[in-house]
């Protein structure tokens, strides 16, 4: 019950309305009192000094109780709900017209004086002697009693004050009509507040519902679009909006997280059993049939095996090196460095595999390349695995060529071949770990697929990014470094093998325009 905050409302509503109408029928009826006895006071306050200026109870009568009685029994008969008493001077009743009703034998001499105060505000209210405790209006005038101080006339104006006031209610048409039109006045306020609170909470309510849908899809089902209005309700409508889209984001982010770690350990499980199962192949035949075995076969079984070991520790070793990356321990130890001299020591390394391929490495650094700013390991790293990718997906009489040159606030590094190239919708996934074209060419060529998943987060550890190019017969990857400073780096200890012109070289971007070192030369 009253779960909701619309029912919430409508209770505390209709809860205020009753209340209103309950201090208006209080204030309603103690202003009607406070009126009648006002104007009760108001027409009889002469009353009790004109019955004396008119002697109708004379200094004669008033020495006389039945004289007393039949003048104030007069009185009754003209107006029964005039109730008259004759006071001595200190108050205390010496006759009074309703003998049985009496229980008090004094008035109060405190309002009688402010009666005769001219300027005093009506009604004052007098001692009742008929009902002890209770006060009404009076009218009262100085009388002359024989022997004694004067007394007075004292006359209880009941008027209608002892009516219920449904009684009044009944009696007057004007109090009716007043509270018709103030019941009529609350009912319209309180039909016009239950609309108004109906249409404002109604966003409210239709943003419970989208919600309680949601929660009950287990946040799977993108709720219903509502539209935001202008105000709290529609900013809380945005702010659920944005939430329902991260949350079901994030949902099938760690769905795809699972489906990746499913895939990763299906990947690493086949990975590693294929090395292991010819290790052991290759081993086992070794042991059982060593005596059968010539000296050759030996030794070209344990080349086999030890060749398996080293693709097993590789992979190992990759995998590792991207656990670690991935962990947040690597550090990242930046410096400034000169890109061009990192780009030659790394391309040289690959001469001998280049020239067994017989494929042609060149390097095309710009002299003017200022110092670049980064962990030079790391980069190392990342250009081994682009130029071991490039020459091993070029075929013989191809061309590697890796260039580094100015590009805007960053410098630029490219590897590009002349090889198989990569098909155009596989070129978003092969930075994805695990992830090689090889499977779709059905090549068993290539590694466990790890090599640019390593390279992409080393470059994400430099807030830089990697972009590959493909088309057959070319296929290039290139990637940004900081520089460590505005300053061009001491030229390339390769220089010698720039012979271009300076000037036209800078402003030539990208880098093929100019002529290249080539390591192997
Ligand atoms: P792998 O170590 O298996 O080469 P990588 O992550 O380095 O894995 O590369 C992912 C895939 O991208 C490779 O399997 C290969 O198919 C493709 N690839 C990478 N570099 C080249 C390239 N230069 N030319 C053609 N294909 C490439």
């Amino acid at each position: 019950m009253l779960k909701t905050l619309y029912a919430k409302l409508l209770a505390v509503l209709v809860g205020l309305s009753v209340i209103t109408a309950i201090i208006f029928v209080v204030v309603i009826r103690h202003s009607d009192v406070a009126r009648n006895q006002e104007i009760n006071q108001k027409l009889y306050r002469n009353l009790a000094a004109r019955l004396i200026d008119e002697q109708i109870l004379s200094e004669r009568d008033s020495a006389d109780p039945a004289a007393v009685q039949r003048v104030f029994d007069r009185i009754r008969i003209v107006n029964p709900r005039i109730d008259v008493y004759l006071l001595d001077h200190a108050g205390r009743v010496v006759a009074a017209s309703v003998q049985d009703g009496m229980k008090t034998g004094t008035v109060g001499l405190e309002p009688i004086r402010k009666f005769f105060d001219e300027n005093a505000k009506l009604p004052i209210l007098g001692d009742d002697p008929s009902d002890p405790g209770r006060q009404r209006v009076f009218s009262v005038a100085p009388v002359p009693l024989p022997g004694a101080a004067p007394g007075y006339l004292y006359l209880m104006l009941r008027g209608l004050s002892g009516d219920t006031l449904v009684q009044r209610i009944k009696q007057s048409y004007v109090l009716r009509e007043t509270l018709i039109l103030i019941g009529c006045g609350l009912a319209v306020a309180l039909l016009a507040s239950v609309m108004i609170i109906t249409l404002m909470t109604r966003p409210l309510r239709q943003l419970t519902a989208v919600m309680d849908k949601f929660r009950l899809s287990g946040f799977a089902e993108h709720p219903e679009a509502l539209r935001p209005l202008g105000d709290e309700v529609g900013t809380l409508t945005q702010a659920f909006n944005s939430m329902a889209d991260r949350i079901l984001d994030q949902m099938r982010a760690l769905q795809e997280t699972d489906a990746k770690r499913r895939e990763f350990v299906a990947n690493i499980s086949h990975d590693l059993r294929t090395p292991l199962a010819t290790l052991q192949g290759y081993l086992e035949t070794l042991h059982l049939k060593q005596a059968d075995l010539s000296p050759e076969e030996q030794r070209a079984y344990l080349g086999t095996a030890l060749k398996q070991t080293e693709q097993l520790s590789g992979l190992i070793g990759r995998l590792f090196d991207l656990a670690r990356l991935d962990s947040g321990q690597t550090v990242v130890n930046r410096e400034p460095f000169a890109l061009g001299d990192l780009v030659q020591d790394v391309a040289q390394e690959f001469d001998l595999a280049a020239q067994t391929k017989t494929i042609t490495l060149k390097t095309a650094i710009r002299p003017d390349l200022p110092l670049a700013f980064g962990d030079i390991a790391l980069l190392e790293r990342v250009l081994r695995n682009l130029i071991e990718n490039a020459l091993r997906y070029t075929e013989s009489g191809g061309a590697v060529t890796i260039s580094a040159a100015p590009h805007g606030t960053y410098a630029s590094v490219e590897v590009a071949d002349t090889g198989i190239g990569i098909p155009a919708q596989e070129l978003a996934q092969i930075f994805e770990r695990f992830y090689r074209v090889e499977k779709s060419r059905g090549l068993a060529q290539g590694n466990a697929g790890l090599g640019l998943a390593i390279a992409k987060r080393i470059l994400d550890l430099h807030e830089s990014t990697i972009t590959a190019k493909s088309e057959p017969g070319h296929t290039s990857f290139r990637f940004n470094v900081a520089y460590a400073s505005q300053q061009p780096a001491a030229p390339a200890r390769d220089s010698a093998a720039y012979t271009g012109d300076a000037a036209s070289n800078a402003r030539s971007v990208p880098a093929f325009t100019y002529p290249m070192a080539d390591p192997s030369a």
